[in-house]
């Protein structure tokens, strides 16, 4: 459900702007076009709170 060390390509659930993210980040993402926060750290692993499109190896 969340994975770690993995970039991945979200789409933003306001905009629909795709961004790539990193899964473990320690900061929140926010996006870049409207600001929505994409993902936020939550003891080591991060929430993504947007649409997961693509998990890239
Ligand atoms: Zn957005």
């Amino acid at each position: 459900m969340y994975p770690k060390s993995r970039f991945l390509r979200v789409q933003c659930n306001d905009c629909e702007n795709e961004q790539i993210i990193f899964g473990s980040g320690s900061t929140a993402v926010e996006c870049v076009v409207c600001g929505k926060k994409l993902a936020e750290p939550t003891g080591g692993k991060s929430i993504i709170r947007s649409k997961i499109l693509e998990v890239l190896q």
